[in-house]
């Protein structure tokens, strides 16, 4: 029986069936991992966009901006 592999916990369930794998997915556990993956990926495309747009136009200052609670790192653009 192949093994069900749950990216958001980074774990392998010892069975593939339905009924575990909807037991899994249930689990407060995994509902959690689900919610800090989303939050993370999003967080990572706003320092992306940030680091694209926002960050040439400040130069060669630092900032830190704060929305939602989240603070997002304004970097210096390295000199090549
Ligand atoms: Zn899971």
């Amino acid at each position: 029986m192949p093994k069900y592999y749950c990216d958001y916990c980074d774990t392998f369930l010892t069975h593939d069936s339905p009924s575990v794998r909807k037991t899994h997915c249930n689990g407060r556990k995994h509902k959690e991992n689900v919610k800090f993956y989303y939050q993370k990926w999003m967080e990572d495309q706003a320092q992306s966009l940030i680091d694209a747009t926002i960050q040439p136009m400040v130069g060669g200052k630092e900032l830190l901006i704060t929305q939602n609670g989240t603070t997002y790192h304004i970097r210096p653009l390295k000199s090549h």
